[in-house]
């Protein structure tokens, strides 16, 4: 597969938006929840896409919420990931990813999935 470098050389007029700064609520691109941080979601897995030779920074990534990428990972495999599941649509598209995305939307945001520190 191969991907337009066009997108890489547009650095002489600077529209770029500055990202680093934003201060927007971070919305979960699967459950669409508004969450404290978002971890970026490699829609073709690094291995896979080392195996294409692509750079992992090369890669599309998604914003997803620390419960929706460990889903992910640990429902499908890289093989799974990188060749039905490498878009968002097609993630959100699928039906077991859609249930637990029903299931996770009743889930309190500011849960972490990691474990429970002191109060
Ligand atoms: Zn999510």
């Amino acid at each position: 597969m191969h991907y337009p470098s066009c997108m890489a050389r547009r650095n002489s007029q600077s529209t770029w938006p500055d990202t680093s700064t934003q201060t927007q609520p971070l919305t979960c691109a699967l459950c669409e929840r508004e969450v404290p941080e978002l971890v970026q979601h490699h829609l073709i897995p690094i291995l896979a896409g080392k195996r294409k030779g692509i750079k992992p920074q090369d890669l599309p990534t998604v914003g997803l919420c620390p419960a929706c990428q460990q889903y992910l990972h640990s429902t499908f495999s890289i093989n799974e990931l990188a060749t039905s599941l490498n878009t968002l649509e097609a993630l959100q598209a699928d039906e077991q990813v859609q249930k637990f995305v029903k299931w996770v939307r009743k889930q309190p945001a500011t849960k972490g999935v990691k474990a429970k520190g002191r109060e």
